[in-house]
C-alpha cells in the first residue's frame, strides 16, 4: 500500500468545509496513486497542517462527479486534468497535532504535488497519532518522609495537607495535585533512599489518616502507591554533585548547597530518577531484587500477569485448535470493538478470545514468525506444530486503545524459545523490531496504529 501527501491551498479550495458535509472527494489524480493507497492531506496557511487521512477507492475517473463545487473559493487555476482518483475520508486530526512547524524537519515545505511519504514522516505521523501518548507522559517525584514514612508505607500512601496552619498553600504540597497513575516516586528518608514506589491511582482529596500526627489540617490531597522497599538503600549526600546537575530546575529536591529542601514532595525528573535508581541496583546483592527495581522504571506493574495469562492461553489452546478446520485462515485487518475489562485476582484483565488466537496461529501455519525453522514439535490433541500466540501489543494495554487488541492482526506465532525471549530476555527489543515490521500495517489497519518507539516501552 503506498502512502501519499498532497497540498491543499484553502483559499483556493475549502477542503476542511467540504468534509464536514461529504465522505467522498475527487482529487486529481497523480501518476503512480493506486486503489487502497492512504493519502495525507496537508492544508496550507492559515492551517499549515495535515488535516485528513483519506484513502483512494476509484482511479483513473475521466471526469470529477461529486459536485463540491460550492467549496471552490477560486477556480482560475483550475484546468481539466482528465484523470481524478477519488478520496474517501478515513481520519481527521486535531488542530496542532501535525502542524507543519512539526513536519518542516521533513523536508514538507519543498513539496509541491503528491509526494511519497518517507519512513520518517510516517513514524512521526504514528507517534503524533497514537493513542498510547500517556505512557509519555510520566511524571517522576521526590518526596522527603522524615516525619511521615512508617505510618504512610504502612498504609501505602502520600498524604499532604492543602493549607498549612496560616490558611496558605505550598508548592511542595501543591505538587501533590499532579500525581497521576503510573507516576514514579523516590522515596527519601533521613537521607537515605528507602523506597521506590508507582502511583495506583490519581490523586484525590481526603482527609488526614488518623495515624498521622495532626500538627496538619484535616483536609489534605493523597495518593495511593504501591511500595517498592530497598534492602540497601543509598544516601544522597554521596551523591549529591550529580543530583544536583540532574534535578530539575523547578521545585527541586536539593538547593544550592546541596541541602534537601524543607517540605514534603518535590519533583524529579526521569534523568535524576535513572540515576538514583540505577545507583541503588548496584549496590543490591541479589538479581532479585536488581530486576525489580529496573522493572519499576520501565513502568513493569503488569508485565508478571500478562505472561500469566499468556499461559492459560497456551494451556487451553490445543482443545480449540483440534476443534478447529485446518484449511486456510481468511483475515482482514479491520478495527474492532474492544471487551470490556473483567477483574481477576484484583487485577483488571481483557479478556483473550482463544479462537482469535488459534486462528492467528492457523494463519502462521504455526510456524514461528521470528523464523520459520526453529524446532518444535506436534501437539497431542490437534496434530499441530506446537507454537504459542503472543499479543505483540501487549492486551494490559488495552485501556489506551478504543479498538480491541485481541485481533489477529496483533497476535504472532512464535515457538516458545522466542516467545520466552520475548517476555525475559535480555535483547528481547530485537525480536520486538522483527515482529513490529511485519506487522506494522496491520496493527495500523485493526485501528491500533503505534510506532516502534512506544511499543518498546511496553515490554
Ligand atoms: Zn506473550
Ligand atoms: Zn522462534
Amino acid at each position: 500500500m503506498g502512502k501519499w501527501v498532497i497540498i491543499c491551498n484553502p483559499n483556493e479550495y475549502d477542503v476542511v468545509g467540504t468534509f464536514n458535509v461529504l465522505e467522498n472527494i475527487n482529487w486529481k489524480q497523480s501518476t503512480d496513486i493506486q486503489k487502497g493507497d492512504l493519502v495525507y492531506i496537508y492544508v496550507t496557511k492559515p492551517y499549515g497542517e495535515i488535516k485528513f487521512e483519506t484513502k483512494v477507492i476509484e482511479v483513473n475517473l475521466k471526469e470529477a462527479v461529486i459536485d463540491d463545487s460550492k467549496y471552490v473559493i477560486d477556480g482560475s487555476n483550475f484546468e481539466n486534468y482528465g484523470r481524478y482518483m477519488e478520496l474517501q475520508l478515513l481520519k481527521k486530526f486535531d488542530d496542532g497535532l501535525l502542524s507543519y512547524d512539526s513536519l518542516k524537519r521533513f523536508g514538507l515545505k519543498a513539496v509541491q504535488g503528491p509526494s511519497r511519504v518517507s519512513a520518517e514522516l510516517e513514524e512521526f505521523i504514528l507517534e503524533r497519532t497514537s493513542q498510547l501518548k500517556q505512557i509519555n507522559d510520566r511524571r517522576y517525584f521526590f518526596v522527603f518522609q522524615n516525619k511521615s514514612y512508617d505510618e504512610e508505607y504502612s498504609g501505602g500512601y502520600l498524604w499532604a495537607p492543602q493549607l498549612g496552619e496560616n490558611g496558605k498553600r505550598n508548592s511542595h504540597w501543591d505538587e501533590m495535585k499532579n500525581v497521576k497513575k503510573g507516576d514514579l516516586i523516590i522515596h527519601s528518608f533521613f537521607k537515605k533512599i528507602v523506597a521506590i514506589s508507582v502511583a495506583k491511582r490519581d490523586v484525590f482529596e481526603s482527609e488526614r489518616p488518623l495515624e498521622l500526627p495532626d500538627q496538619w489540617n484535616n483536609k489534605g490531597w493523597r495518593v495511593d502507591t504501591e511500595y517498592f522497599t530497598i534492602k540497601n538503600p543509598i544516601i544522597t549526600s554521596d551523591h549529591m554533585n550529580e543530583l544536583m546537575k540532574l534535578q530539575p530546575t523547578k521545585n527541586a529536591p536539593f538547593n544550592r548547597i546541596g541541602r534537601g529542601n524543607t517540605g514534603y514532595l518535590f519533583s524529579s525528573n526521569k534523568e535524576m530518577s535513572e540515576y538514583i535508581i540505577n545507583e541503588t541496583v548496584a549496590v543490591q546483592k541479589t538479581d532479585n531484587e536488581k530486576k525489580a527495581l529496573l522493572d519499576l522504571l520501565k513502568n513493569k506493574e503488569n508485565k508478571t500477569i500478562e505472561s500469566k495469562l499468556d499461559n492459560e492461553l497456551i494451556d487451553e489452546i490445543d482443545e480449540v485448535l483440534s476443534s478447529l478446520p485446518t484449511q486456510e485462515v481468511n483475515y482482514k485487518p479491520e478495527p474492532k470493538k474492544r471487551s470490556e475489562a473483567i477483574i481477576n485476582g484484583g487485577n483488571k484483565t481483557y479478556p483473550r478470545d482463544k479462537k482469535i488466537a488459534a486462528n492467528a496461529l492457523n494463519r502462521a501455519k504455526h510456524n514461528c514468525e521470528i523464523e520459520e525453522t526453529h524446532p518444535s514439535f506436534i501437539r497431542r490433541s490437534s496434530k499441530t506444530k506446537y507454537a504459542e500466540p503472543h499479543h505483540i501489543i501487549p492486551m494490559a494495554n488495552q485501556g489506551s486503545f478504543d479498538n480491541s487488541l485481541d485481533v489477529e492482526a496483533n497476535i504472532i506465532s512464535l515457538c516458545s524459545n522466542c516467545h520466552n525471549q520475548i517476555h525475559y530476555g535480555n535483547e528481547a527489543a530485537e525480536l520486538i523490531e522483527t515482529l513490529y515490521k511485519k506487522r506494522r500495517e496491520e496493527l495500523a489497519q485493526a485501528g491500533i496504529p503505534i510506532c516502534l518507539e512506544e511499543l518498546l516501552k511496553l515490554y
